[in-house]
């Protein structure tokens, strides 16, 4: 069987060493130094001009993140691949190595708060601007491209909205304009998302998520499909003359990444290639507890909404049953009849934590309104649905009987 026919656990699991270990270890050894040594001058001068790859200092590239990079080169089918120190690294690497000074991104306007003041902060600043958009709606983004729009950028399936952009409508549209289509796929991890069959030019992704294996260390990820034709593109056209299809990655590579220092460390890495192992494990008992705990909310009087696109009569139901396999990821949101309630009830959980991240294995609830969006207007929230009596929750992998029985005593 070749390789591109096995199982994801299968090719994470076995994905093989760039070179043999000198002990035949099983597990990638977490190689922590900061430099190599080279054993003449030849060797060392060849490396520094790029004619042979070899590990000199561990800020460009070390052993252990290089072996996980081949593992998600392995799970994806990618072009290319790179690990970095965050999400938010992986994201901004991206943006500033494909768009030039004076180009500009079309973004979605519900974006992770973090990604969303980078480029409505930090891009401006660099000279790139940003126009912010209903990404679901085609026209919306046709209207705001034009020659100088280089990337359409978005999240698969929003947070706390749920909602989910329909990735081959999108994707013609960016083929039509020359665009490369970029997104955070943080939610929907390459088990249960295959971006190279819907049009994905690049992914990036925050490891920190699902993939570090229960919020056990920060990472982020470049996941380069090699589908877009850089030498189109200002920003890469000399890289694209050197390195073809591999021209983003190289350019992070070599000097955006290198030069902002966003290294992923070896320990991280040693998480990350731990955690990828089982994460489909994980996603799977995710998704049904998720399932398992719609079912509840939709059967229990005091909760006035729930919203989880693997539920079917869900709005992007559809689109999530194609798009990601089903498995759109473990984020849900449900509503109450107001905001004390939802005060009094977060209040009463034991189980479940009060806290904002994502894709724990332990399941987070929080009330949204009064924290992740404190700092926008009403008329922002309101724009983008963050209602005052919604709550979201990150479904983990505990026992549901413990997560229903928690609800069931907090209600
Ligand atoms: C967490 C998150 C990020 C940022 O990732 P970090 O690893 O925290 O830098 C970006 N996008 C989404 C969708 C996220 O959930």
């Amino acid at each position: 069987m070749s390789d591109n026919k096995k199982g994801f656990i299968t090719r994470s699991l076995h994905t093989s060493f760039p070179k043999p270990d000198a002990y035949n270890a099983l597990h990638m050894p977490v190689y922590d130094g900061v430099a190599y040594e080279f054993e003449s001058a030849e060797e060392i001068a060849d490396t520094f001009a790029g004619k042979k790859f070899a590990h000199a200092y561990s800020r460009t590239s070390n052993p252990t993140v290089e072996y996980f990079e081949r593992k998600m080169q392995a799970v994806t089918d990618a072009r290319s691949v790179i690990a970095l120190s965050s999400g938010m690294a992986a994201i901004s690497n991206v943006l500033i190595s494909l768009v030039e000074r004076g180009g500009n991104v079309v973004a979605s306007n519900q974006l992770f708060g973090h990604s969303y003041a980078l480029l409505k902060q930090t891009l401006p600043a660099l000279g790139i601007e940003v126009r912010f958009v209903e990404m679901t709606n085609m026209e919306a983004v046709q209207k705001a491209t034009d020659e100088q729009t280089r990337v359409y950028f978005f999240e698969t399936i929003t947070n706390p909205q749920l909602e989910i952009v329909d990735l081959s409508q999108l994707s013609s549209l960016a083929k039509a304009n020359g665009v490369a289509v970029v997104c955070d796929s943080t939610i929907t991890p390459p088990y249960v998302f295959r971006s190279n069959e819907f049009g994905v030019d690049v992914e990036v992704m925050s490891t920190t998520k699902f993939i570090s294996g229960g919020a056990a260390a920060f990472g982020g990820v470049v996941i380069d499909n090699g589908t877009f034709d850089y030498a189109s593109l200002p920003a890469l056209k000399t890289w694209a003359n050197q390195f073809g299809q591999g021209a983003l990655v190289a350019r992070i590579r070599k000097e955006v990444f290198r030069h902002l220092g966003g290294a992923m460390t070896a320990h991280t890495a040693h998480f990350m290639n731990m955690g990828l192992d089982i994460m489909p494990l994980r996603v799977d008992r995710c998704v049904e507890n998720c399932l398992q705990l719609a079912a509840f909310f939709e059967a229990h009087k005091r909760i006035v909404a729930c919203n989880y696109p693997g539920v079917e009569g869900t709005k992007g139901y559809e689109l999530a049953q194609l798009q990601f396999s089903g498995k759109p990821g473990a984020v849900m949101t449900f509503d109450l009849e107001s905001k004390e309630a939802c005060y009094q009830l977060y209040n009463r959980l034991k189980v479940m934590r009060r806290a904002t991240n994502l894709n724990d294995n332990k399941t987070l609830i929080i009330h949204p309104e009064s924290t992740i969006y404190a700092e926008f207007s009403e008329q922002e929230k309101r724009e983008m649905d963050v209602r005052p009596t919604m709550m979201r929750l990150s479904v983990g992998i505990e026992d549901i009987e413990d997560l229903i029985g928690d609800f069931t005593q907090a209600l």
